[in-house]
Formats: C-alpha cells, sequence, structure tokens
C-alpha cells in the first residue's frame, strides 16, 4: 500500500482560482519526492492537502490508509521555520513530541525521556547536537532550517513534508539543508515530499521528481529524466 494516494484531487480557491486541476498520483514508502514549479503553480497547495490543512474541492486524498487530518503522523518543515526564537535548539527540537503529547499534557507534566532522547537524536541527525542549547534566535538560516528538521523528526511522522524549506537561503546554506534533510529520510526510511523551486538545488537530491505548473502534473520521473526546463 502507498504511503500516499492521491486520486483526481482538485482544490479550487473562492469561485475559480483553480490550485490543482485533476492530481492522481501515488508515493510508496521510503521514496523522496521534489515537488517543482514555478511560484504559483500549486505546490504549496498540493502539500496542505497531504496534512489535511486544505479539504480538496473534490478527488480522493489518503495516507496510510486514511484521510489526513492534520495528524500528528504528518511532520512538516516550513519555509518560515516558525522557531520559538527565545528557546534553544534542544527545546524547540521538544515541541515536535507536543503533537504526541498535547499541549494541555505539556503543561502539566514535564517532557517524557524517550521525547528528551529523541530530541538529542534528532539534533544529532541534522548536526546539532553541539549547538542543543545555543538559543534559536541566535542561529543562522540554514541552522533554524535545521532545528525545524529535527522539531518534525521528534514527532516521529509517517510523512515527511517540506514547503519550501530552503527558498530563504543563499545556494550554500540551501544546498547544507537539503543534504540534512535527506540523511534524516534515508537514516530512518521516511516517506518524503520537498517543494522547492531551485531546479539546480533539487536536481542533486530528489529520487523522484514531479514537476507542477497551473496545477497540473506537468512531469513525474526520476532525476535521470529531469531536464532543466521544468
Ligand atoms: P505555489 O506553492 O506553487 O506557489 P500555491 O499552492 O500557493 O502555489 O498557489 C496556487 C494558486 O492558488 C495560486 O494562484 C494562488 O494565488 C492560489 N491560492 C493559494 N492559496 C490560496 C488561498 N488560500 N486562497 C485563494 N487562493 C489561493
Ligand atoms: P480552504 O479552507 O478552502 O482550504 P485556506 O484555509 O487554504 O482555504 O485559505 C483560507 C483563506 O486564506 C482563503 O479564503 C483566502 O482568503 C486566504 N488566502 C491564503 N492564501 C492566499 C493566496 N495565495 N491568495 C489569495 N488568498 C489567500
Amino acid at each position: 500500500m502507498p504511503v500516499v494516494s492521491l486520486a483526481n484531487v482538485r482544490k479550487v480557491y473562492g469561485e475559480d482560482v483553480v490550485a490543482l486541476e485533476d492530481i492522481s498520483l501515488d508515493i510508496e514508502q521510503g521514496e523522496f519526492v521534489v515537488v517543482l514549479g514555478p511560484s504559483g503553480a500549486g505546490k504549496s497547495t498540493l502539500l496542505r492537502v497531504l496534512n489535511g490543512l486544505t479539504t480538496p474541492t473534490s478527488g480522493e486524498v489518503v495516507i496510510n490508509g486514511s484521510p489526513p487530518a492534520a495528524r500528528s503522523e504528518v511532520g512538516m518543515v516550513f519555509q518560515m521555520h516558525y522557531l520559538i526564537e527565545s528557546m534553544s535548539a534542544y527545546r524547540n527540537a521538544l515541541t515536535g513530541a507536543l503533537s504526541r503529547t498535547g499541549w494541555l499534557r505539556s503543561l502539566l507534566t514535564a517532557y517524557a525521556e524517550e521525547d528528551k532522547q529523541a530530541a538529542l537524536r534528532a539534533l544529532d541527525t541534522v548536526g546539532l547536537l553541539d549547538a542543543a542549547q545555543q538559543r534559536a534566535g541566535s542561529m543562522s538560516g540554514g541552522q533554524k532550517q535545521r532545528v525545524g528538521i529535527a522539531r518534525a523528526l521528534v514527532q516521529d511522522p509517517e510523512l515527511l513534508l517540506a514547503d519550501e524549506p530552503v527558498s530563504s537561503l543563499d545556494p550554500k546554506a540551501a544546498r547544507d539543508v537539503m543534504g540534512y534533510l535527506k540523511r534524516a529520510a534515508d537514516e530512518r526510511g521516511l516517506t518524503t515530499v520537498a517543494s522547492l523551486h531551485q531546479v539546480n538545488v533539487a536536481r542533486e537530491f530528489g529520487d523522484r521528481f514531479i514537476g507542477v505548473r497551473d496545477g497540473e502534473v506537468v512531469f513525474d520521473g526520476p532525476r535521470e529524466a529531469l531536464s532543466m526546463d521544468v
């Protein structure tokens, strides 16, 4: 059974803004998929229907056998990292555990030992174990994105989504962060979908590329089949 299955997914905002035209695709366990396309193509909408933040106008989305509902099994890495800048990298990574334990419980009880271990392990995966106690606000853009990846890993997701995770970074930092994302996914056998608009960065990291334009899939294939004009 594929981890992700979309059947004839269509998303129309308002009366007539067609963000997704008629998308049908499956993503198998462990695939690292890069969604490519210009601004406005529908990448972000596609990721949002996968995590249940957006409901398709029609069609069906199935994640591991059931409909998505902003579930904790789906980990998100955002373009705007949404870290709490005053907290350490470690405390930020730990907040990933909240989607499992719930905010309320976190106010009442301490984090479980296994969550603390998970946070340290995730920081290690993204090369930030030595910077665990550093304040997020004092970190570089690339380091912040790596903390964002660590936080998503602490969620222990079945599906990892990254919406333009490197678009605010310079090419060197972007490659660096994508390298850690790929490493994290490979290490844990995580099914990953990352949207990117930088083709040069993307082609180094994806196993499978889905090109989107005007809400339609215009390309779906491996790196070797990726031409420069997607
Ligand atoms: P991308 O991530 O590739 O830039 P989006 O999925 O954000 O593309 O946008 C696809 C289209 O849908 C664009 O025309 C955009 O303006 C429109 N759109 C996206 N989100 C909304 C929304 N919440 N309400 C109305 N229109 C939206
Ligand atoms: P839905 O609940 O239909 O999935 P969203 O939650 O994605 O819709 O969007 C809620 C509102 O956010 C939209 O109705 C729109 O007014 C606004 N919005 C967000 N992004 C955009 C965008 N790119 N273009 C236009 N409007 C947007």
